[in-house]
């Protein structure tokens, strides 16, 4: 499907919160597994935080292993998708005849299906809002069952309205640099950044525990424990700390420098 077929179709099938849809997908559908095949799946990160524990691995021992880095195409900027393993069904590492081996940690755009999620598509026409559309392909069989559900039912079910609130903040940078001009571009130092913070949380550890970042960051002792302990606080305060250092944002809205650091900055960077 070319992309100004894939804009047409996510157009078409665009729905709402309130869009009613038939469903059911169990163990004894002719299909089942057949969506964890072939698939494109763009990881956020809050899925690759539950990957990689799941698993047992550092994020950087995850990414290697299991994603391929990829752009997304309307911002440039890095995202990762789940590699798919080399059979010829290019069936998911996951994938066994029973099912999802890590069901419970499976990612957001597993728990969404057969619904899409705009924000997550990484194609031209998943435009810069909020709102969700049909995948419809034509092996998935769960259509032909005779459960009811509304969108904001099925998120439910599929614990998506929790893992969306731990990703609010990542979609928002994201929508935010859709909106900037074709023309501005982000540096390749600033793309690193919202990588590193957007999936490389161990090193985003070491990064504001083992670098100079606290001197040059106000960070107030409950967060500072905070951010220690807890990964998913680790992770949007990152996020906070990237909007301020990617974006025009009120001071609330991002992580204050300490005073005398812009030019602590300037003099390491003259000297580097
Ligand atoms: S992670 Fe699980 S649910 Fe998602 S595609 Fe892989 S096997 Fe299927
Ligand atoms: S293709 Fe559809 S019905 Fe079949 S297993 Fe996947 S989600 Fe369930």
């Amino acid at each position: 499907m070319s992309n100004n077929d894939l804009m047409a179709d996510i157009q078409t099938n665009r729905v709402g919160l309130d869009s009613k849809f038939k469903f059911k997908c169990h163990k004894d559908v002719k299909c089942f597994t057949k969506c964890c095949r072939g698939i494109n799946i763009v990881l956020t990160p809050y899925d690759v935080i539950r990957l990689k524990n799941r698993l047992a691995l550092t994020s950087e021992e995850f990414l290697a292993i299991y994603t391929t880095p990829q752009l997304f195409e309307k911002t440039d900027l890095p995202v990762v998708t789940l590699k798919m393993s080399e059979d010829d069904e290019k069936s998911c590492p996951f994938v066994r005849d029973d099912g999802c081996i890590l069901y419970e940690d499976r990612p957001t755009t597993c728990r969404y299906y057969p619904l899409g999620v705009a924000a997550l598509s990484h194609k031209e026409g998943a435009d810069d809002q909020d709102f969700f559309f049909f995948v419809h392909e034509p092996h998935c069989l769960g259509f032909e069952e005779d459960k009811a559900w509304n969108v904001r039912e099925w998120r439910e079910d599929q614990g998506v309205d929790i893992q969306d609130e731990i990703n609010a903040d990542w979609t928002d940078l994201v929508v935010r640099k859709r909106s900037f001009p074709a023309n501005v571009k982000l540096t390749d130092q600033s793309k690193q950044m919202f990588f590193m913070v957007s999936y490389n949380i161990d090193k985003f550890k070491e990064f504001v525990f083992e670098s100079s970042f606290l001197d040059r960051y106000e960070v107030d002792p409950d967060t500072l424990k905070e951010i220690k302990e807890d990964e998913i606080a680790l992770l949007k305060f990152g996020l906070k700390w990237l909007k301020g250092v990617l974006f025009q944002v009120a001071d609330n809205e991002k992580v204050p420098q300490k005073e005398g650091a812009e030019k602590m900055r300037k003099e390491m960077e003259k000297d580097s």
